[in-house]
């Protein structure tokens, strides 16, 4: 069946096929690690690990790079203020390395949590300085870069079609039109492929213009070049890297080797907060952490992000979390139900089932299509085995954990203990004591409910 993905470089969907080994070779333009990553950072990221499960799912094999800016990202992406690393260590009294490190780690914690797979590559921008200098040197030669007192530009002047991926016609553009900082600069869109340090600043190398940093595009030029060759498959990020970020990017690989640097260019929409910007002034910036301390499996922002195809806006509400938490126990439960299910399902309907799924997830993600077919499966009448197996071949994809237990598995063991005492009250038919103790669960913060299938125990939230 083929794929198909929409490609923000030929704006339309387009058939999707490996250039070489049958692998997928996939840039995703990573964290710059001076602060928490939200939940619309993690938006991005879901909707870039449903895309590798998607290509798995259809038999290939991936390979994944990440990069993880620790220096070069400038307060404003138009090369102006201070380094973001910097601003943070200063803040926090702490050396860039050290911000690095801890924000690093929860990055990659908040992946784990939501089960996005690693990158099997994951490289920093202080570790590859040398080959950032190298394509630095490249573009000099070419005849695409030149320095200025203040540091190396790339001219875009020098392109045919700079403005390719974005839309941005250099011609319609006014001189100036953006502030100028350096007047040395030849055109507005000129931007920084190096920059000279001064005197006291932190973080700087030796390069052939002096002690020095780069500038923030020119890290995933390199390393993408470095692990995944020329030309990869698919390059993937959030909405608003593409005027800036990728479209310097694809000018910095055209002035170096002609080529553009992937066949496919994916981004993911933003998240929105109760239907506005998620902003530290608003006091709306959320955490995985806020919606775990809500009492919420992290999966179920997981869930809901598939309330909405990764390039349409998604728009965050707690009611739309407390939904989610709702229906991934539905999903769960329906799932137990179809293991335990002795009744006959025909082959065909089981295979209608996965080609819809299928057709779905292969139409550019579309995750809502696919999560319909998943409901129409757990509601099914029939109970069967065959389609509990089908809902764990989905998990594939939709990472889940569908076979995953009740949640009674990680209650506190005061409250599982309860739980027993609960269980052997109404074995020994002691309706009083099996009271008492609903009472005693409920006091502590525990729902009990008594269904034809057992005890069912809920956190009161
Ligand atoms: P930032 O830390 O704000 O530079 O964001 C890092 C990356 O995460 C951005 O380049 C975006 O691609 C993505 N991102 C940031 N905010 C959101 C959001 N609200 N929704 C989706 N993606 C986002
Ligand atoms: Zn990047």
């Amino acid at each position: 069946m083929d794929i198909k993905f929409y490609n923000t470089l030929t704006k339309q969907k387009e058939v999707f096929v490996p250039i070489s080994d049958n692998t997928a070779r996939i840039y995703s333009c990573g964290p710059t690690v001076y602060k928490n990553a939200t939940i619309g950072n993690m938006r991005t990221n879901i909707f870039q690990d449903v895309l590798k499960r998607v290509i798995k799912y259809n038999g290939y094999k991936i390979k994944h790079v990440m990069n993880i800016t620790d220096v070069g990202h400038l307060v404003s992406d138009a090369d102006e203020g201070e380094d973001k690393m910097l601003k943070s260590a200063r803040e926090e009294h702490k050396s860039p390395l050290e911000i690095a490190e801890y924000y690093t780690k929860l990055f990659f914690n908040d992946l784990e949590r939501l089960n996005i797979e690693m990158p099997d590559v994951v490289c920093k921008a202080t570790d590859h300085i040398k080959e950032m200098i190298e394509f630095v040197k490249e573009l000099l030669d070419n005849g695409y870069a030149y320095e200025t007192s203040t540091a190396i530009y790339f001219d875009v002047s020098k392109l045919d079609d700079y403005g390719i991926l974005s839309g941005i016609n250099l011609r319609d553009q006014k001189a100036g039109a953006r502030v100028e900082v350096d007047k040395e600069k030849k055109n507005p869109y000129d931007f920084a492929l190096w920059i000279k340090a001064p005197e006291n600043h932190l973080m700087k190398w030796d390069s052939p213009w002096g002690p020095s940093y780069p500038g923030w595009h020119i890290e995933c030029s390199a390393m993408g070049r470095k692990y995944l060759g020329e030309q990869f498959d698919i390059h993937t990020g959030g909405i608003d890297l593409i005027p800036t970020h990728h479209e310097n990017e694809i000018a910095q690989s055209k002035g170096a080797c002609g080529k553009i640097p992937a066949r496919f260019w994916m981004h993911g929409e933003y998240l929105l907060i109760n239907g506005g910007k998620m902003s530290k002034s608003l006091g709306n910036v959320y955490l995985l952490d806020d919606i775990i301390n809500r009492g919420y499996e992290p999966l179920t922002y997981r869930l809901f992000s598939y309330s909405s195809h990764y390039r349409n806006k998604l728009n965050f509400t707690w009611e739309g979390i407390e939904s989610a938490a709702k229906s991934l126990e539905r999903l769960r439960d329906g799932y137990r139900k179809h293991l335990s299910g002795n009744d006959d399902v025909d082959d065909d309907i089981v295979n209608n089932f996965e080609e819809k799924f299928h057709e779905a997830i292969n139409d550019d993600l579309n995750m809502p299509l696919a999560m319909g077919i998943v409901w129409e499966v757990v509601r099914y009448d029939k109970k069967s085995i065959k389609l509990a197996e089908l809902l764990k071949k989905f998990d594939i994809v939709l990472a889940l954990e569908v076979d995953k237990e009740k949640e009674e598995e990680n209650l506190p063991k005061e409250i599982l203990e309860l739980i027993e005492a609960r269980k052997k009250a109404r074995e020994e038919k002691n309706w009083a004591e099996s009271d008492r103790l609903r009472d005693e669960l409920q006091e502590k913060g525990y729902n009990v409910k008594d269904t034809k299938d057992g005890m069912n125990v809920e956190k009161i939230r």
